[in-house]
């Protein structure tokens, strides 16, 4: 391996989406001296233990409830094909360690120095790397772009809760579970228990109050959450787990709960996942040495131009903790670097933060852009709002018997005269892939007449947006 240069212009900790986005922007695009160090594998939590190997079991997922479809469409298929679990995982691993690849091999097209290695701050200009061999290197920055993510957060602490593990231990899981219980009500805990669900898996969810995905529009928190309990998701609400124990002799997991103003148990669980949220992952980082100011949850603290409150000192991504998304910390990223590399007319440039679509890879999946109800009704008052809802039943269902079929919702929210878009909200087959082209729109302030002027395509769901009366 090349010696580590001892100095650069812009160091950049973490080689996750926002820092890669970053580097190779500031090298390639714009011709600086740029660095990355990565502790872990470069790609970060969505290459690794997020997005993508996520989505690669939504998929496979998705194909299990296809194969059980397929009887409606006049396919003799075997219902219960067996779904070898290990092969897949085996499949899904060889594919992220050849992104590993890509990346590593991205960064050297693009002239970026990368340095397997943990780094610490020491001051607001240079950075302590320790080395894969416990060496320690010193390297002087001109800048310091600090992008290192997080971690999942630690469950509240009871009795036997290590016994559970996190989005992490989800992608070591080598067999196909029996019976798996989650904790938390957020995308990952809503997004892996759909999935192990699909897959024939009893599945328990605990949440702490009636619904789940709470930061959502309510048509959507109400609609999945009833939707996972007519699957046969077993949906724990207003619960609690409060102790875990291990059977030392089969493995299995006992949980504790209390549900309501009662008490229970499951029993025989081969995994239960604990998905409460992410920490930043600033431990042993040198903020303080560096005078960086953190938050009271332990964000870092940037403006709208990811400006710390040190010189030359930049953050941005999960650990500053607003919006917590791949394409929002690579947008930072890039945004970040034409200002500080790039031409003139980029000096202001930064990334805004509103209207910023989302997808949960729920069953069914979900989209959304913009205000909730609530917050619109907050915003503008509900005297100038128009509510536009739709309930419907997708053309995929036509074939099926009535407990085949899954629901379709979509809300928009229009204020003012104009009834400008400021909200839009999809549940439903494919509303994941239907989102990006609504979000340009909405984006670029589209009305409620701009939706209805564009001619809908038939038959699609999608046709509903256009034309909801
Ligand atoms: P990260 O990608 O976490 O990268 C930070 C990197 O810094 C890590 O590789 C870490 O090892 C490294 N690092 C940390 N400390 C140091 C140090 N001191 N020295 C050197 N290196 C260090 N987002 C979506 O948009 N769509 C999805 O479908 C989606 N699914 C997800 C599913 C799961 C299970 C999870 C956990 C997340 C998901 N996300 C998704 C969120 C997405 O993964 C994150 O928002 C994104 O990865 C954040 O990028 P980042 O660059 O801020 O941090
Ligand atoms: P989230 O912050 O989305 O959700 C965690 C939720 O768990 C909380 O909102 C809370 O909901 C609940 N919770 C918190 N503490 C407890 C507790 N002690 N017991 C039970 N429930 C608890 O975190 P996630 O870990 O799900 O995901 C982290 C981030 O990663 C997301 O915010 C998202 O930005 C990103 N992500 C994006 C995905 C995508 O784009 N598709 C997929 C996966 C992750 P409540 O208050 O209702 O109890």
């Amino acid at each position: 391996m090349a010696p580590i240069s001892k100095e650069t212009d812009f160091l950049v900790i973490g080689g996750g989406s926002g820092g890669l986005g970053a580097a190779r922007a500031a090298s390639a695009r714009y011709g600086a001296k740029a660095m990355v160090i990565e502790g872990k594998r470069l790609g970060g939590t969505c290459v690794n233990v997020g997005c993508v190997p996520k989505k690669v079991t939504f998929n496979a997922a998705a194909i299990a409830e296809t194969i059980h479809q397929a009887k409606s469409y006049g396919f003799n298929v075997q219902e219960t094909a067996p779904f070898d679990w290990n092969t897949f995982k085996k499949k899904r691993d060889a594919y992220i360690q050849r992104l590993n690849g890509i990346y590593e091999r991205n960064l050297a097209n693009d002239k970026v120095e990368y340095v397997h290695g943990w780094a610490k701050l020491l001051s607001r200009n240079q950075v302590e790397v320790t080395l894969d061999d416990g060496t320690k290197s010193v390297v002087n920055a001109k800048r310091i772009l600090i992008a290192v993510g997080g971690n999942p957060t630690i469950p509240p602490q009871i009795p036997g809760s290590e016994l559970g593990t996190n989005s992490d231990g989800f992608f070591d899981i080598d067999t196909l579970p029996k019976k798996v219980a989650l904790v938390g009500a957020g995308y990952i805990a809503v997004e892996f228990a759909g999935m192990f669900n699909a897959l024939g898996v009893e599945t328990h969810l605990f949440i702490r109050y009636d619904t789940f995905l709470r930061h959502f529009d309510p048509m959507i928190q109400e609609g999945v959450t009833k939707e996972y309990e007519r699957l046969g998701i077993k949906v724990h609400k207003r619960s609690a787990a409060n102790r875990v124990e291990k059977d030392e002799t089969t493995g299995k997991l006992t949980i504790h709960y209390t549900e309501g103003d009662s008490e229970g148990v499951v029993t025989d669980v081969d995994h239960l996942i604990w998905a409460v949220g992410r920490t930043p992952a600033t431990k042993g980082l040198g903020l303080e040495e560096a005078g960086v100011k953190v938050n009271e949850n332990g964000y870092i603290v940037v403006d709208d131009y990811q400006n710390t409150n040190v010189e030359n000192i930049y953050a941005l991504g999960d650990v500053t903790g607003r919006v917590e998304l791949t394409p929002v910390a690579i947008a930072a990223g890039r945004k970040l670097a034409a200002r500080l590399y790039g031409p003139e007319q980029f000096r202001t440039a930064r990334l805004d933060y509103d209207n910023i679509p989302s997808v949960v890879f729920a069953h069914p999946e979900v989209g959304s852009i913009g205000l909730t109800e609530p917050q619109a009704v907050e915003k503008y008052g509900r005297e100038n709002l128009k509510i536009y809802k739709t309930n419907f039943t997708a053309m995929y269902y036509a074939m099926m018997d009535p407990e085949e079929k899954g629901p379709t919702s979509y809300k928009l929210i229009c204020a003012g005269p104009e009834e400008k878009v400021v909200g839009l909200h999809i549940m439903g087959l494919g509303s994941g892939e239907m989102l990006q082209g609504f979000g340009v729109a909405v984006k670029m302030g589209a009305t409620k007449a701009d939706f209805d002027n564009c001619v809908a395509i038939h038959p699609t769901s999608a046709e509903e947006l256009p034309s909801i009366p």
